[in-house]
């Protein structure tokens, strides 16, 4: 799919393993004010942005204002791996209790671009074998998106169809 057609009152779920390109997606095509991530997240309630720790907290703070936005008629974007059907069913029954769409765009992209990628990044120090795990988690379960409640789903599944996307806004 070029064009992801994004209803201008939806969640927008992006789901992926670490690496996929999901910040970098987010920054390419929403606003920073759009997004909220929970590394993000992490960072603002313990001052590090891998804190797994933080974890709890860190969810219920993005929970809490992407909410708020949903509230207001602001389209949010939240930027986690969402990889597991348990995550995803949170982000579902948020876009439900505000009368929004959730909308999944999946980065599901081979594992040797994933691993290559996180060995070139600074910011990630985690063992590879992590990011193994989460893509057989959302292969796994990708079917399920739909009935899981994802009124959309689009997936990604190359870096040169990542690079093709568009994303437009619908009524
Ligand atoms: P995490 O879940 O760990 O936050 P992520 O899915 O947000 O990962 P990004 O941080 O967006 O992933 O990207 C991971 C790395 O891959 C970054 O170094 C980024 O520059 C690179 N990258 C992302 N998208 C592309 C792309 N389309 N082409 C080339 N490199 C990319
Ligand atoms: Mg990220």
């Amino acid at each position: 799919p070029n064009t992801i057609h994004v209803p201008e009152l939806a969640l927008v779920a992006l789901v992926g393993a670490s690496s996929a390109g999901k910040s970098t997606f987010a920054a390419r095509h929403f606003r920073p004010s759009e997004v909220l991530s929970s590394d993000t997240f992490r960072a603002l309630v313990s001052d590090d942005e891998n804190s797994l720790e933080a974890t709890a907290d860190a969810f219920e703070s993005l929970f809490f204002v992407a909410g708020k936005r949903l509230a207001r008629g602001r389209l949010t974007v939240v930027d986690a791996t969402s990889v597991r059907p348990d995550d995803r069913r949170r982000l579902v029954d948020l876009a439900r209790r505000h009368d929004v769409l959730p909308v999944a765009v999946v980065l599901d992209l081979p594992r040797n671009v994933l691993e290559e990628r996180h060995a070139a990044r600074p910011d990630r120090a985690f063992d590879p074998a992590v990011i193994g795990r989460q893509i057989a988690e959302l292969r796994r379960t990708l079917r399920g998106l739909p009935k899981e409640g994802f009124r959309h789903v689009w997936v990604l599944r190359s870096p040169q169809e990542v690079e093709a996307a568009r994303v437009e806004r619908v009524p």
